[in-house]
């Protein structure tokens, strides 16, 4: 198949998962006003890989290294700086053409990505060729693939086997001949509802007690015992809303539980060998903030761009403390566009993998995550009180008050009400709402806490070489030494 039509797509999610939100069962995710919009947010996707035309397409198509049959390039293992490059421009380009994040693919190759790694690094003949054989399926079919890797976890302060039960974590509760019986559950899993395969990867670096918990696998999303309880969405445009022609785009995250799923053998990529999974959960995490920061480009430049119409639309643009603010602004925008850039230019080798770079990649996803309220702030600032009170759509169709604000609402000469009301309606999106709200938390904690970077970039840093340079500088060691 290697390319599939959005209908097959869609098709193929009609397959009795057992998906709930709100308290409803949902039997076709793809008619759920929530959830068809998750379902159309990837469909755009593999509209994408579809096109006619060919500069979209080849972007998004590549040839299969083996056989030369279209694959979506997602599914193409990172083995050159280019490789990096093109999942980065994939990302921009889907969003720029979308509207949305079709995130269908990026997740499970980063899960997939890190298990060929780690699989390479145990030297298990047995993974790898399972790694080898999932990616072959999931190229075949063009299948949607979410990365479950948080698990709920209970009470932080305590790992995994000292918790008050067992399965706080996923863990392995039995083993056959045929294959491994997992208990737990994930959470907070994009697009998982949409899935058509769930990748499972461990939260954490686990110890020797815990070797059960040591486990990562692939399950096709409508396996027995596979329970997704999902969030719930903001639902299609309002009435209420000022907003563009093109559709809402959103995915819906789900708790998925894991109720006693039997996962056959030629599935499993990591099955106890708790030596390796700090470096699965730690390979797994570059690779998912690469991904994290390339699709993060793109959602800030709205960002900032709303500032720049806002003070444009209130006459501003020109005043000292607000051509500062954009200053911040723009600094802000293009420091994570020229890191994400670098942690692509300057990959580490793993064999013939080629992993983006961890420091200047978890750089990158801090820059972006402890500097996003400070920004969204500004925006705030510039754009005034209006994107907190603003009449809406409704009263501006009403002719009894119509009058008044186009009237009273203009802003700069040089733009109509109507524009300014559409700009003060996307800034309300992004800076004051629900929505906006969510992202701050999604910037927070999505892709890992800050001080999980913070954690990989001491164990990245060359601290030993900044020592070594202070004490040569301090004469308590000669410079040949520090060198
Ligand atoms: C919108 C969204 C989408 C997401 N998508 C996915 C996805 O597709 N797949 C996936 O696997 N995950 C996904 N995540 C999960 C994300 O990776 C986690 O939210 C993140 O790792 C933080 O974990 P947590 O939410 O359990 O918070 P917690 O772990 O509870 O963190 C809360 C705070 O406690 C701190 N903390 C936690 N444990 C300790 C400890 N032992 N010692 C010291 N401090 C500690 C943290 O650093 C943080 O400051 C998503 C999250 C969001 C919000």
């Amino acid at each position: 198949m290697g390319i599939r039509t959005v209908e097959e797509y869609k098709e193929s999610l009609r397959d009795g998962r057992r998906v709930y939100i709100s308290g409803e069962k949902v039997n076709d995710i793809t008619a759920h006003p929530i959830l068809g919009i998750t379902c159309n947010t990837i469909g755009a996707g593999y509209e994408l890989a579809a096109s006619n035309d060919p500069e979209i397409r080849d972007l998004f198509v590549a040839k299969h290294p083996e056989t030369g049959e279209p694959i979506n390039r997602l599914f193409v293992t990172p083995k050159t700086v280019e490789d990096l490059q093109n999942r980065t421009k994939i990302i921009q380009r889907a969003i720029e053409l979308t509207g949305g994040l079709p995130f269908g693919k990026d997740i499970g190759t980063d899960c997939l990505n890190a298990a060929f790694v780690v699989a390479g690094q145990m030297g298990k003949k047995e993974y790898q060729e399972n790694a080898t054989n999932f990616l072959e399926h999931l190229r075949k079919n063009d299948l949607h693939t979410c990365g479950a890797v948080s698990c709920v976890k209970g009470d932080r302060s305590k790992e995994p086997a000292k918790q008050k039960h067992p399965d706080y974590y996923l863990r392995v509760v039995d083993k056959n001949k045929d294959g491994i019986i997992v208990k737990g559950a994930k959470i907070h899993i994009t697009s998982a509802p949409a899935a058509n395969e769930i990748i499972v990867v461990p939260t954490r670096q686990m110890r020797e007690n815990e070797a059960e918990y040591a486990v990562s696998f692939a399950i096709p999303a409508n396996t027995e015992g596979v329970t997704f309880i999902c969030r719930g969405g903001r639902g299609a445009w309002s009435d209420r809303e000022f907003h563009a022609d093109h559709p809402v785009r959103e995915l819906t995250e789900a708790m998925i539980v894991f109720d006693n799923v039997f996962v056959p053998w030629d599935r499993v990529f990591m099955c106890g060998e708790w030596q390796y999974s700090m470096l699965l959960a730690y390979t797994f995490a570059t690779f998912h903030r690469f991904t994290a920061i390339s699709y993060k480009v793109p959602s800030v430049e709205v960002l900032a761009g709303c500032a720049v119409a806002m003070a444009k639309y209130n006459g501003l643009e020109k005043v000292g403390h607000i051509r500062e603010k954009l200053a911040a602004i723009a600094a802000y925008v293009e420091t994570l566009r020229a890191l994400t850039n670098a942690a692509a230019r300057e990959p580490v080798m793993y064999g013939e993998i080629a992993v983006p770079n961890p420091l200047i990649a978890n750089m990158a996803k801090l820059h972006f995550a402890s500097k996003y309220h400070e920004i969204l702030e500004l925006v705030q600032d510039i754009s005034g009180g209006i994107i907190a009170t603003s009449p809406d759509k409704r009263d501006w169709d009403n002719p009894d008050i119509h009058g008044y604000l186009e009237h009273y609402l203009g802003g700069s000469d040089r733009y109509t009400t109507l524009e300014r009301m559409h700009m003060i309606h996307e800034t309300m999106r992004q800076a004051c709402s629900h929505e906006s709200a969510f992202h701050e938390v999604t910037t927070v904690h999505a892709e890992g806490s800050m001080a999980a970077q913070n954690m990989m970039i001491l164990a990245e840093s060359p601290l030993d070489r900044y020592e070594k340079l202070a004490k040569a500088a301090a004469g308590i060691i000669s410079r040949e030494e520090a060198f």
